[in-house]
């Protein structure tokens, strides 16, 4: 009999271990393999310092179109100033081959390349953003600069150099500042990604619509049609500034991985329960059947 309640000591031990692991390790885990973050949640692993307090920015690029001091400063500015990063490295890593580039990139060219190029991966209390400068144009030759998956960027730098050959007393530099700061913008979920925002730009999807001021977030950074007669910003309006403040502040609904961690949670209870049954002794009963037999009976007795 001791045996059977140790075993169920043991199985009921064994339960309670195994839905508190699977509580806090599987959500996690869904995510990260799954990449099933959301907008405001990339945002969020820039803008906080828990879990990530420092802060790796990797840049790849191709030979001759390499990314200025200026540009890399601005952006560790930027990153110093909104966000409670403690430790901002840039690391100018990969020389992307001369056969890997192309006159012209499609979204399956630039997947390729990242996979092919980026070093640095998210963890421990370092989070990655990837920056890959390129030669060739995107698809829309006007396109200046792209933002996507949450942690990368993309500056097409010989577009950027044809755009400022066409302004006035502008140098590239001027320019690639504010793509990149711009492109950051956007990672930070900037202008209404994942929750309203007022002040988007009615004809360019997640832009600001600068009725606060000159802004980076502003399309036409990004998507560049004339000249430039003087330098764009490199900060965010105050509107923007204050949407940061909001996506800080933003919190997750239930989503998939909670579904399937609430499922896996349930089942274990389950088993752990019918194991509990199984094993219960059955000895006892009878004994408490006897007794209730013998007092049914001394009770007849007595009457
Ligand atoms: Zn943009
Ligand atoms: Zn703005």
């Amino acid at each position: 009999m001791n045996r059977r309640y140790g075993l169920i000591t043991l199985v009921a031990v064994i339960t309670i271990l195994m839905v508190l692991v699977t509580a806090s390790s599987l959500p996690g885990y869904i995510r990260e393999s799954g990449n099933l973050y959301k907008p405001f949640e990339y945002a969020q692993m820039y803008l906080e310092d828990d879990p990530y307090s420092e802060l790796i920015i990797e840049y790849d690029y191709v030979p001759g179109f390499e990314p200025s001091h200026r540009a890399m400063e601005s952006l560790g500015e930027v990153v110093y100033a909104y966000t409670d990063k403690t430790s901002v490295i840039a690391r100018v890593d990969d020389q992307i081959a001369f056969r890997d580039t192309k006159p012209i990139y499609t979204e399956d060219d630039i997947f390729e390349l990242v996979d092919t190029y980026k070093s640095y991966q998210r963890g421990g209390n370092t989070m990655v953003l990837y920056v890959l400068y390129l030669d060739g144009a995107w698809k829309d030759e006007n396109v200046l600069g792209l933002s996507f998956g949450g942690d990368r960027i993309i500056i097409f730098m010989n577009t950027i150099i044809n755009v400022a050959r066409r302004s006035q007393n502008l140098n590239p530099q001027d320019i690639e500042s504010s793509v990149l700061i711009h492109e950051f913008g956007h990672l930070l979920s900037l202008v209404g990604r994942g929750y309203h925002s007022d002040h988007e730009d009615p004809d360019y999807e997640h832009h600001c619509d600068e009725s606060a001021g000159p802004c980076v977030m502003a399309a036409d950074i990004e998507i560049r049609m004339g000249r430039y007669s003087e330098p764009p910003p490199t900060d965010f309006c105050v509107l923007c500034q204050d949407d940061l403040e909001k996506i800080r502040h933003m919190e997750d609904d239930p989503g998939v991985e909670e579904l399937i961690t609430a499922v896996a949670v349930i089942s274990i209870v389950v088993i752990g329960i019918s194991w509990i049954v199984v094993l219960k002794p059955k000895k006892k009963d009878k004994e408490e059947e006897y007794l209730l037999y013998n007092e049914q009976y001394s009770n007849d007795m007595n009457k």
